[in-house]
């Protein structure tokens, strides 16, 4: 059974990465949802235009213009190859988006070549990330063992929201985060085994960080998630996200599935606080969290 014609349709209108087609004159001929949304330019505002019409205007990072010249889809529309790369979109608001571009062509019932068709993924998150790895690796304040930052960067960046607060009245909380009966994991599965679990769970924490929040390891199997521009009810629902992210995700093990959970106690920064007081603050409400039977969460 062949899907419908309207249905491949659908599908490419919905993707969330952005998808463009152009023609043999690097004419923008289809503009997906996806690139409306990434991009901030709607279909109707690019289909007949080209591509160096200063529309996208892609560079690469050292801020080279690819449109003239040296733009993968028009490399591909001339030699055929499959292209992948990074670059740097311009977005209708006028900032650089990151981007993974891959390019292909487009051809007729003959083979042969009418265009080309280009899928770009957002990766601004990734983006930031790989810069803080940089930046934490360079201050010598990482973890070695997940990557995430230490006690020490987790301190100064909970100083700068404090700074921020003051400043700005940017309200910030924290989610203090602890594995649930990891002493029995260790004693169970070893201590190695209890290393990669400590591993999957950051790593969970940072595939689902917002750009401007932070992970950090603060001690053995305890974590801290300094959470900005928030309310309680928010605080509350993304700490329950990752909560429930952590309780379903697993490590396989001579062919059996390892599950932990987390418990978590979450606070909004107060006009008193300083740093002792408000990590004091969400230890206690971790507590409470245990003490309610653990993979919980408090709020307080
Ligand atoms: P609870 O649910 O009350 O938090 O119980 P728990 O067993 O998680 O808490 P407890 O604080 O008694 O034990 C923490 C354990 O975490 C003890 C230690 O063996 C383990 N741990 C701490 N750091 C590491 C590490 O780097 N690697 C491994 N594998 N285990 C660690
Ligand atoms: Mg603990
Ligand atoms: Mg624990």
């Amino acid at each position: 059974m062949g899907l419908e014609k309207d249905s491949y349709e659908r599908i490419i209108e919905n993707l969330y990465d952005g998808l463009y087609f152009v023609d043999r004159d690097r004419v923008i001929t289809y503009w997906n949802k996806g690139a409306e949304r990434i991009s901030g330019f709607t279909a109707d505002e690019v289909v007949g235009k080209s591509c160096a019409d200063n529309i996208l205007t892609h560079v690469d990072s050292q801020g080279n213009s690819l449109c003239t010249g040296m733009c993968p889809l028009a490399a591909t529309i001339a030699d055929g190859k499959l292209r992948e790369t990074e670059l740097y979109m311009h977005h209708k608001d006028g900032h650089r988006i990151p981007v993974s571009v891959r390019v292909s062509t487009l051809t007729d019932r003959d083979g042969i070549i009418i265009g080309g068709v280009e899928v770009f993924t957002d990766i601004s998150n990734q983006e930031a990330t790989k810069l803080r790895v940089k930046e934490l690796e360079k201050l010598a304040l990482l973890d070695n063992l997940t990557q995430l930052a230490n006690r020490n960067y987790i301190e100064r960046e909970i100083q700068s929201r404090f700074g921020e607060k003051k400043r700005l009245n940017v309200p910030f909380g924290i989610l203090f985060i602890d594995i649930d009966h990891f002493k029995k994991f260790n004693d169970s599965y070893g201590h190695d085994m209890g290393d990669e679990v400590l591993k999957f769970v950051a790593n969970t924490f940072v595939a689902n960080t917002r750009p401007f929040d932070l992970y950090g390891r603060w001690g053995g199997e305890e974590f801290i998630g300094i959470i900005r521009n928030i309310n309680g009810k928010e605080l509350e629902v993304l700490g329950n996200r990752v909560r429930t992210l952590i309780e379903n995700s697993y490590l396989i093990h001579e062919n059996e599935r390892l599950y932990v959970t987390i418990s978590i106690g979450a606070t909004l920064v107060n006009k008193n606080d300083t740093i002792d007081s408000l990590i004091k603050r969400a230890d206690t409400l971790l507590y409470k969290s245990k003490a309610a039977g653990r993979n919980f969460l408090t709020i307080g």
